[in-house]
């Protein structure tokens, strides 16, 4: 039996590793995109309860000091949350990349050159490297 899916693994060897490669990208972007999805509505709650906190305190205390610290670390929450956000758009621009080499289907033929040295694939929105923006 081993022997069996042995022979059938190198005989598929490099049609079904394209195939894979294409489908676990997809997954993997699907699932951070989720993830965006759900840091960016919790990044929405925390500014509104962070308004009617402020709201709240200042209807109740006109003339009192705002409660600085509670509003720091609700700044704190949301800037990990955007940090978060920005980590997992690098890691989907380097899936595409990665895809983009894989299947060859790439929007532009001509590799784009970040300022950090690295070369990014063509049509590679953010640098695989640095995870900075490519124009
Ligand atoms: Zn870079």
């Amino acid at each position: 039996m081993a022997d069996f899916f042995g022979k059938m693994k190198d005989t598929l060897n490099k049609g079904v590793a394209t195939v894979s490669t294409g489908s676990k990208t997809m997954i993997e972007k699907s699932k951070m995109n989720s993830c965006i999805k759900t840091l960016e509505d919790e990044i929405k709650q925390l500014s509104e309860i962070m308004g009617m906190k402020l709201y709240n305190y200042c209807a109740s205390n006109p003339d009192g000091d705002i409660p600085r610290a509670e509003f720091v670390s609700f700044c704190a929450e949301i800037s990990g949350r955007n940090e978060q956000i920005k980590q997992y758009r690098a890691k989907i621009a380097e899936l595409e990349a990665e895809m983009n080499q894989v299947t060859g289907t790439a929007a532009s033929n001509v590799p784009v050159t970040c300022t950090c040295g690295q070369v990014n694939s063509p049509g590679a929105k953010f640098c695989a490297k640095c995870g900075k923006q490519l124009f």
